[in-house]
């Protein structure tokens, strides 16, 4: 292997509270603005992963007894620290991810305060107080931290994703077998080394790297662990919700999506494009949550494809660390295989190609973010989550078929919907089957709201107060005296 940035760090597992050298590796790490290899990723063997369930299981019986005061306070210190090295961990989840340098910066910002946020909800985990039967009696319903949970979380947000399992879980009492993406291990290893820094005790928190459906079937198979989450695609997340069920561990599962958007011709038209060329190019399209069927009405159809395509070829695609670029590239070859694929099969079928369609910059994974009119019901693209810079648009006459349009696939992670009418705005909130719903935005996942899908796009919620509860059940103790 050679190493083509001397500033990415060497990945290494943290098992009971040591950095571990691997004997072997599974994989290397791109940098997908060059193609170059960054570093090996190691292999976890049979022994490591016994000595991460073993040590979890070991700290889980000192972590749950501490105060969510003293667990708050090292979420809190973790936090500091991240802020205090942002400049540095966005630089290397940059080389390794490919997006840009501000979206590398801001999802540290938002590790952050996912920390800050769960190190204060742990406070609040309250249970209740039942009216008794008889006097002198007490009965209670205790919150309990649920046990060991295995984690496995994707490329696309390598710090955020694993922040919001690991910082709940953490805060409810719970300790941790992390599985990141072994495309992105260092971003994942910034925050361990934060919690690690901050005074986690030994085996709180591991982390471990390997051929994932090998890795996540010691792990969930293991009678230590008695919860899994996962983050990922629907396929991967069904596999693993089955051998959960093995062992009757509960799972919270956030899968793909294919996002509707409904544009109405009230919609204020230069907000609304431009909240588009945002949502759809933010990391590259690799978002569950990322609009990708545009249903636009008839009446502004025509003037919403010419500005959206416009703004799309106005777009600076290049390397992430570069400031001018607004758009970095995608994350592995696979998504620029499939933005090809798509793409072809949308114009194929009578699409009309209004930008892009195209790879950028040679030897990086850059691909022009896309925009195809008039796409065919029929198009791959319109069932496939195409997890990439594509956007699909085809009109509609009225509200009821938009809504059959909108809720047709068996996703239902998130929505949208653009307009200024507010019966238009409550009738599309009730109707559109989603985990999250956004009028006049793209945001739906926010560190105080519950984040999570329904249909194939999975079960249970991450974020806010339920992101804490996934981590817990409830104990009802009857006192009498
Ligand atoms: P993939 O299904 O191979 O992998 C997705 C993630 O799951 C990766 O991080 C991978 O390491 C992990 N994974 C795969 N098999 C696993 C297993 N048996 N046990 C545990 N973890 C496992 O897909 P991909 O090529 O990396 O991405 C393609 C699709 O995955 C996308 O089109 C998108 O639908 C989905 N995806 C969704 C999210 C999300 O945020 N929901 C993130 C990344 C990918």
């Amino acid at each position: 292997m050679s190493k083509a940035d001397a500033q990415y760090p060497e990945p290494r597992q943290f098992i009971a509270g040591q950095w571990r050298k691997a004997e072997g590796s599974c994989a290397v790490v791109h940098n997908p603005a060059t193609g170059d290899i960054l570093a090996d990723v190691p292999r976890a063997s049979q022994r490591d992963l016994d000595d991460a369930l073993a040590s979890s299981s070991a700290a889980f019986n000192v972590w749950r007894r501490r105060s969510a005061i003293e667990r708050g306070a090292i979420l809190s210190r973790a936090a500091e620290l991240i802020r205090e090295r942002a400049g540095e961990l966005a630089r290397r989840m940059t080389l390794e991810q490919g997006k840009t340098l501000a979206e590398s910066s801001l999802e540290f910002s938002i590790t952050a305060e996912t920390l800050d946020w769960y190190a204060a909800e742990g406070r609040r985990a309250y249970g209740r107080v039942i009216p008794a039967r008889q006097p002198g009696a007490r009965q209670l319903v205790l919150p309990e931290p649920i046990g060991p949970v295995a984690a496995f979380t994707p490329w696309n947000f390598p710090a955020v994703l694993p922040a919001r399992k690991v910082a709940a879980a953490l805060a409810a009492g719970c300790t941790v077998v992390l599985k990141p993406s072994e495309e992105t291990p260092a971003s994942s290893i910034g925050l361990a080394q934060a919690l690690a820094d901050a005074g986690l005790p030994d085996g709180a928190l591991n982390v471990v790297f390997g051929v994932p459906s090998e890795v996540s079937t010691h792990l969930i198979r293991s009678p230590i662990i008695r919860k899994v989450h996962f983050t990922g695609s629907t396929s991967v997340g069904r596999q693993l919700a089955l051998l959960a069920a093995e062992g009757l561990k509960p799972c919270t599962l956030e899968l793909g999506g294919h996002a509707p958007v409904l544009v109405f011709d009230d919609a204020d038209l230069d907000m609304t494009v431009a909240a588009c060329i945002q949502g759809k190019t933010r990391n590259a399209g690799q978002v569950c949550t990322s609009p990708t069927r545009f249903l636009v009405q008839r009446g502004i159809y025509d003037d919403f494809v010419r500005r959206f395509g416009k703004a799309m070829d106005g777009l600076v695609v290049g390397p992430g660390l570069d400031p001018s670029s607004q758009m970095g590239a995608l994350a592995n070859r696979r998504r620029l295989d499939a933005m090809e694929e798509l793409t072809a099969d949308a114009i194929g079928g009578g699409g009309r190609l209004v930008a892009g369609g195209h790879r950028a910059h040679g030897t990086g994974f850059f691909w022009r973010p896309s925009l195809v009119a008039d796409v065919p019901a029929s198009a791959k693209a319109m069932e496939i989550e195409p997890f990439g810079p594509l956007a699909f648009v085809r009109p509609f006459s009225t509200l009821e078929e938009a809504l059959v349009e909108a809720n047709r696939l068996p996703y239902g992670l998130a929505a949208y919907a653009f307009t200024s009418s507010a019966a238009t705005a409550v009738a599309v909130s009730d109707e559109l089957q989603a985990g999250g719903v956004g009028i006049n935005s793209f945001s739906v996942s926010n560190t105080e709201a519950p984040f999570g899908g329904v249909k194939d796009s999975g079960y249970g919620a991450e974020g806010g107060p339920e992101g804490l509860q996934a981590f817990m059940h409830l104990k009802y103790v009857n006192h009498v005296t």
